[in-house]
């Protein structure tokens, strides 16, 4: 019997070193890899920047399992850890009848590799999945909370001062609208976060590529897109969009759980849960033909209390726009702090994830192998 792989092997700590374990483990498990470059330019160590995806099982599945990582740059790394240890692990191996996976990795491989939530454009590729003729509105009070997205330094103080700022405003404004104001999505600020772009960016075109280029011919897809920061340290943090009642948000709640699925609709980092635009599980709907079922989730890996979560979001914000010296030192710093705060170095936090990672591959493809769909 072939030894388990060794979990804290399947992490990474950059985008090549990450790309490299996962298309050697992919290939030598016999899955079928394509590569997506991206080629609006390279990563910070030259190197190319791609989507790369790998399909396990039988090309006619009619199930089939797709599980992306690295929509969120910065959050890339647990969900592209559990892809490789998937692979490792040789789980494919007990893939139930008519079950495929496909797994997409580094959705937006610019953010990945400079350790920024956006893309190379400094669109969200999580609120671009939109309709884009449908014009682009940006909620007049956004004003309000342009101060409390940005720093003028990465230094405590600076995260200090904007955490007495909002709440200052929560206090004034009320903590929901002021909370949704700054993660709903915007399109009057191109570079400060939430920017949700003014027409498809590569990400979102590459999405709905591999959508249309391997599976046109499934009958079930269920797509799981892996994110980190939200929800309590060693929790997943689910983020179903569906109508409550409606069969889709059933069959979350029959396969991930009732407690969590309903958990997830309702409060988001102790507030009400913002009204997300131009979500990519909600993009890869679109791109599926009517007849097609789909079930989807965002997953959280949940990492440290959202105060420090924060502070990791404005310094890459800080890294991309702000002000003052940025030596080779800072950036490094800045790295550091903003992967720690998303994907914990600590082996007990890993080793959860990946195991947390296998449960629910493993609940999803036994629910897709039993879904009936009437
Ligand atoms: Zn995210």
């Amino acid at each position: 019997m072939t030894p388990d792989p060794i979990m804290s092997d399947c992490f990474s700590s950059t985008y090549a070193e990450a790309r490299s374990k996962f298309l050697s483990a992919c290939r030598d498990a016999g899955a079928t890899t394509r590569s997506y470059v991206n080629p609006n330019g390279l990563g910070p160590e030259g190197e190319e920047l791609a989507t790369d995806t790998a399909w396990f099982g039988p090309a006619d599945a009619r199930n089939v399992m797709l599980v992306s990582s690295g929509t969120h740059g910065q959050e890339f790394y647990a969900g592209a850890a559990t892809q490789v240890y998937w692979a490792l692990s040789k789980s494919y191996e007990a893939l139930p009848k008519d079950c495929a996976v496909l797994f997409v990795h580094a959705t937006n491989p610019f953010g990945t590799a400079v350790m920024s939530r956006n893309d190379e454009n400094n669109v969200d590729p999580n609120r671009n999945f939109l309709d884009h003729d449908f014009g682009h509105y940006t909620d007049p009070d956004f004003d309000l909370v342009v101060d409390i997205l940005r720093v003028s330094a990465p230094t405590e103080a600076e995260y200090q001062r904007v955490a007495d700022t909002t709440e200052a405003l929560f206090e004034k404004h009320g903590h929901d609208r002021i909370f949704a104001l700054t993660a709903e999505g915007q399109f009057a600020y191109p570079k400060l976060g939430g920017f949700a772009g003014i027409a498809p960016v590569w990400t979102n075109e590459t999405v709905r590529r591999i959508v249309a280029e391997q599976l046109a011919d499934a009958a079930h897809v269920a797509a799981i897109d892996w994110h980190s920061g939200v929800g309590d340290p060693k929790t997943l943090f689910y983020l179903c969009f569906d109508e409550p009642g409606s069969p889709e948000f059933r069959r979350a709640c029959d396969w991930w759980g009732e407690e969590p699925i309903v958990q997830g609709t309702q409060s988001f980092v102790g507030h009400v849960r913002p009204q997300f635009r131009g979500l990519l599980v909600k993009g890869i709907g679109q791109a599926l033909a009517p007849e097609q079922a789909y079930t989807k989730v965002i997953i959280e890996f949940g990492t440290y209390p959202w105060s420090e979560v924060r502070k990791a979001l404005l310094a890459d914000q800080w890294l991309r726009f702000g002000p003052g010296e940025k030596s080779n030192e800072v950036v490094a710093e800045c790295r550091d702090f903003m992967l720690e705060r998303f994907c914990p170095a600590d082996k007990d936090w890993r080793d959860w994830a990946i195991g947390a990672g296998m449960d629910v591959y493993g609940k999803t493809l036994a629910g897709l192998a039993g879904a009936s769909l009437r």
